[in-house]
């Protein structure tokens, strides 16, 4: 429909309106209804303000019937704009991008969905490696070990699974690509985070097994019931280490002193606020004397 005559439509349909003859507009509204319509056209001719008004008008005079035929149109014109954008065959370019902009906008916030919902659930970033599969493992034991993530510090709880990581790629040969690794780090995720036995994890992460004793530990080992007697074991030798150390807490290179750069180090951890609250862990250079903690 040409422009002048859509305006000649507009301006009939206000007089109606003007004149509050809204039982009148039937034949206009039904003409209006063959036509197709852009949304240059629409906002050119102002069409759609027009026939709003007359849908108010008709709906507060009782004339409930050319309401919803007004209604109806403006519906019918709607879906055929948004029909001309999402097709991008009627020659109006800046809608078709506006289109594609918005889509990509909501591809990217799903991305960022995504991407928070993955540091939430590994609390911290990994200890990186410039190998993708060593990554990839530590990324799945730092999983497992957060499922205690309330009693350490998400900061540990990486350290911890880069440590774990290292000693089982120290054991294979410092290959990455041995199935021996993979079939370690899988069979260690699996133990590590299994809801049924906390043992394994908290013995890992107060030091009681150390990483180097994990990653020689066979299956059975890490069962809940055979994990006692080696608990029991192992404490006994982290004691003795401990006392060699003569110094509060258990023996670790995972830290690097501020100072001295010594890796001779022991730590303990604490929990100094409330109990929902990560622990605080305290290091101590046995080199220099050199302490510090992080939480
Ligand atoms: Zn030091």
């Amino acid at each position: 429909m040409p422009l002048e005559e859509l305006k000649r439509y507009a301006s009939q349909v206000k007089k109606l309106c003007d004149k509050e003859k809204y039982g009148d507009a039937v034949d206009l509204l039904n003409a209006l209804k063959e036509e197709k319509i852009t949304k240059e056209l629409l906002e050119s001719s102002k069409i759609g303000h027009v026939v709003n008004a007359l849908r108010k008008g008709a709906q507060t005079s009782g004339h409930a019937e050319i309401a919803a035929q007004s209604k109806s149109l403006i519906k019918q014109w709607k879906a055929q704009m948004a029909q001309n954008a999402g097709g991008g065959d009627n020659g109006a370019p800046a809608k078709v991008q506006k289109t594609e902009s918005s889509s990509q906008k909501r591809e990217k916030e799903k991305e960022k969905t995504s991407d928070s919902k993955d540091d939430f659930s590994l609390g911290a970033s990994i200890q990186p490696t410039a190998d993708p599969v060593r990554n990839k493992s530590r990324e799945l034991l730092q999983k497992a070990l957060l499922v205690d993530k309330d009693k350490f510090s998400p900061q540990f709880v990486s350290l911890m699974a880069a440590k774990i990581e290292e000693a089982i790629y120290n054991f294979h040969g410092n290959s990455s690509s041995d199935t021996k690794y993979r079939n370690k780090i899988r069979s260690r995720y699996s133990n590590l985070k299994d809801a049924k036995n906390p043992d394994l994890r908290d013995s890992v992460m107060t030091g009681v097994i150390s990483p180097d004793k994990l990653a020689s530990m066979k299956p059975e080992e890490m069962a809940s019931k055979q994990l006692q007697e080696l608990r029991k074991k192992f404490t006994k030798e982290a004691i003795n280490d401990h006392q060699m150390a003569q110094n509060e807490g258990t023996q670790t290179d995972m830290f690097s002193c501020g100072k001295c750069k010594s890796k001779k180090c022991t730590y303990t951890q604490l929990q100094t606020r409330s109990a929902d609250e990560p622990m605080t862990t305290f290091v101590y250079c046995m080199a220099c004397g050199n302490r510090w903690k992080f939480c």
